[in-house]
């Protein structure tokens, strides 16, 4: 069985910083789509020419391409106790998709934050694709399509909150305790 713990926040909220860090104190692995999409983007592959537009955009990869990539990948070994996932599921569909045998969602940190402040923080991060154009669009996308996932996890009773402000090792230790549970 293999616990899956997902990391639910909007763009620029440090679900990366933290996932990286709760990854090495708690030896599982780390999978963020974003990163596994620019990686196909920069290596030129099938699904990489397909999606460097829409990520340029700050738009949603299809549910269908993103889920055959992370299913696909919680297939490798290292995932069979577990994994944290960063940046999937973004919609609701892809949240249905996770629902299989062997899959058990344990928890899910959500990240709570101010917009204005993320806003600044993801101009300063400088990424390709924080262009204010894009980072608008990416908030749209977070409103509409990932935050009813907010009402999904906590109807089933696995959603723990952060405030996303805090210092990097408060944050990391309120998520640990959750980790825990
Ligand atoms: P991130 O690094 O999580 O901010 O993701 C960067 C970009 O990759 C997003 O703006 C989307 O274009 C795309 N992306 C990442 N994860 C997903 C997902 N679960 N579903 C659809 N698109 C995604």
């Amino acid at each position: 069985m293999t616990n899956i713990t997902i990391f639910l926040g909007p763009p620029g909220a440090g679900k990366g910083t933290q996932a990286e860090k709760i990854s090495e104190s708690f030896n599982l692995p780390h999978i963020s789509t974003g990163v596994m999409l620019r990686e196909h983007v920069e290596n030129k592959t099938e699904l990489g020419v397909i999606a460097a537009e829409i990520l340029n955009k700050g738009n949603l990869v299809s549910d269908d391409l993103v889920t055959a990539m992370l299913i696909d990948r919680l297939d490798n070994s290292d995932c069979k106790d577990g994994a944290i996932l960063d940046g999937f599921p973004r919609t609701i569909a892809q949240a249905e998709s996770l629902e299989i045998d062997d899959l058990e969602i344990r928890n899910v940190i959500l990240f709570e934050v101010n917009e204005e402040e993320l806003i600044k923080r993801m101009l300063e991060r400088g990424r390709d694709d924080d262009t204010e154009e894009s980072i608008k669009v990416r908030f749209e996308v977070y409103k509409n399509e990932t935050a009813p996932l907010i009402d999904y996890y906590n109807n089933k009773g696995v959603l723990n909150s952060v405030n996303a402000f805090g210092e990097i090792n408060d944050i990391f230790n309120k998520i640990s305790k959750f980790m825990e549970l």
